[in-house]
């Protein structure tokens, strides 16, 4: 038996084989030239290819091969015998220590304002690839998942890094839910906060699935967040493995309130969707989460349900923890020593080293604890009912996942419609009308500005997106015909925070006041809800607006108040109002 070396004795046993089995990292990859390197004359042999997604061991069995080849870019060369080398096999050979645990949930720069860091990114000067890829090849795992908030934007870049590492891409989401679509305020109050649920594509029906379910809840679910419901995953669960998620998912939230005999049904609805649904147990660094996990192990004993373990990664390296810190009050308008302050009441993101952990990390932290952000030692995860048992089980069903989704190629080509035949002349033509409206044509500079327009023409037209600048016309155009000016561009106009708005019971509050989730009445007299606000410093002069009852409104010089003049109702800028015009009262 030999294993995993590749030696002058293997290539002549080779040569007797009657059946090789290869194992190849990627599908494209194309084995003859390795095994010309290894002088073998590959007309006689005959050569089974395992089928992508099979789980390696039983695939060997089933083979029937007499060799053993692990071949391909970026692959250690493993050679070994079939025959006597069973027990070894069941070891799994193939399979890396460093695979022991696969980390299907983790977000990248995706998961906007969330996470940090890129599936990958080549550096020509050190020869070497840093992000997500470069971790993984450092520490020679081969399984790549993604699973963003409620998007899938990174997608075609995971599948293009991975193209070029020969590291298996496992294409995820991390799904908002919420089963509410009515348009009822009340309900749609009621129904604000959204679980959350991990789905990843097993196949390539899984992958235009998750795509499906995705664009359904951009279209028809969005609601602070891109929303799924019941009816989609029924409809589209096919291909998809899932599994429970975070504290945020729908089964945790109902077994934290003891609301078991509600979990059971949902998760005989989630089962009854999926190829396969796993009750996910978590290991990062939060009190809560010991409790949690003895509630979901406990349930999926009782259900005969599968464990995975998830580690909910927001970034790569411990020392990133700080960086994250840091983007959390950047997403709040905070700093850090906001923070510090006592009475301050910032979310904090109280769970700390996020951190992209392999499978020896990872039963450090099970079996040691950890110490919290307050400086207190943690428990160890390990117990009586989370046992190394479970810990191990639940260890390999993520690996069971990385090799049970098959490896596809997936489309990357650019989806764009074709608005024109000759979208090329169209957008030509358009450019150059509008350097002509603007007097770039008569101007001083006007050899460098041809110049210039020109050669970005070239560029766009050259690159194929004649089309895309086109299709963005279209959109600006409609905005502006659905919503007036201001329906694009930057919604020019500011009013000061001590203007007053009109709540919901007709109450005027200042602006400064109102709070988000408040609902306001805007300027065509209807109810909205005040999703951010935005305080910033305008270098620019304000206008002070004197009604005849005394009230004073001041706002930038743009703004526009609705007025009757002539009877008749217009929108008028700030600056642009004339004494006696009425303001328009919606109430
Ligand atoms: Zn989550
Ligand atoms: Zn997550």
């Amino acid at each position: 038996m030999n294993d995993g070396v590749y030696t002058e004795e293997c290539t002549d046993r080779l040569t007797d084989c009657k059946k090789i089995l290869i194992v190849k990292p990627d599908i494209n990859y194309d084995a003859s030239r390795d095994l010309k390197e290894m002088c073998l004359d590959t007309r006689e042999v005959s050569f089974t290819y395992p089928k992508s997604g099979v789980d390696l061991v039983s695939e060997v069995y089933a083979s029937g091969a007499s060799f053993v080849l692990q071949i391909g870019k970026r692959l250690t060369r493993k050679i070994g015998f079939y025959e006597g080398m069973t027990e070894e096999l069941e070891k799994d050979i193939f399979t890396n220590v460093e695979d022991k645990f696969f980390n299907y949930h983790h977000h990248d720069e995706y998961s906007w304002r969330d996470a940090l860091e890129t599936v990958g990114r080549y550096e020509k000067d050190t020869k070497k690839w840093k992000g997500l890829a470069g971790l993984l090849l450092a520490q020679n795992r081969k399984f790549m998942s993604v699973t963003n908030h409620g998007g899938i934007a990174g997608w075609i870049k995971q599948s293009q890094v991975c193209e070029e590492t020969g590291i298996k891409p496992i294409f995820g989401m991390e799904a908002y839910y919420n089963n509410y679509r009515g348009d009822d305020p009340e309900k749609k109050k009621l129904n604000r906060s959204a679980n959350h649920l991990i789905l990843l594509a097993k196949n390539i029906e899984g992958y235009y699935n998750i795509i499906k379910i995705h664009n359904d809840a951009q279209l028809n679910g969005f609601y602070y967040s891109p929303r799924t419901c019941d009816e989609a995953l029924k409809k589209f669960g096919k291909g998809i493995f899932a599994t429970s998620a975070c504290f945020a998912g729908e089964l945790p939230e109902l077994l934290m309130q003891d609301r078991v005999e509600e979990a059971k049904a949902r998760y005989e609805f989630y089962k009854s969707c999926f190829d396969e649904f796993f009750i996910e147990i978590q290991l990062i660094e939060m009190k809560e989460q010991k409790e949690l996990n003895r509630k979901l192990i406990k349930f999926a004993q009782e259900m005969g349900a599968r464990i995975s373990i998830g580690i909910d990664s927001h970034y790569l390296y411990p020392e990133q923890s700080e960086t994250h810190e840091l983007m959390m009050c950047i997403r709040q308008g905070r700093t850090i020593q906001d923070l510090q302050k006592e009475d301050d009441d910032t979310w904090k993101f109280t769970v700390k080293n996020l951190y992209y952990r392999n499978y020896d990390q990872l039963l450090e932290l099970f079996k040691s604890g950890y110490v919290d952000s307050d400086g207190n030692q943690q428990d160890a995860y390990e117990d009586d009912v989370f046992t190394f048992d479970i810990f191990q089980q639940a260890c390999q069903n993520t690996r069971w996942i990385a090799v049970n989704c098959e490896d596809y190629k997936v489309d990357k080509s650019i989806k764009l419609p074709k608005l024109y035949e000759n979208s090329e002349e169209v957008l030509s033509e358009m450019a150059w009308k509008g350097f002509r409206e603007h007097g770039f044509d008569k101007c001083q500079d006007s050899n460098t500005y041809t110049e210039r327009l020109e050669y970005e023409l070239d560029v766009i037209c050259l690159a194929g997106w004649a089309d895309y600048f086109l299709i963005t016309e279209m959109i600006v155009d409609k905005a502006i015909e659905l919503r007036g000016e201001w329906g694009t561009g930057i919604g020019r106009g500011c009013f000061v925070s001590w203007n007053r708005v009109i709540t919901e019971n007709k109450i005027p509050v200042f602006i400064s006041d109102v709070k988000i989730g408040e609902f306001v009445y805007s300027h065509d007299g209807t109810l909205n809800e005040v999703i951010d606000k935005f305080i910033y410093d305008v270098k620019e002069e304000l206008i002070e607006i004197e009604t005849e009852d005394g009230r004073k409104i001041n706002c930038t010089l743009n703004h526009r108040i609705l007025v009757t003049r002539n009877q008749k109702e217009e929108w008028v800028e700030a600056q642009n109002l004339l004494e006696g015009d009425d303001i328009v009262d919606l109430f």
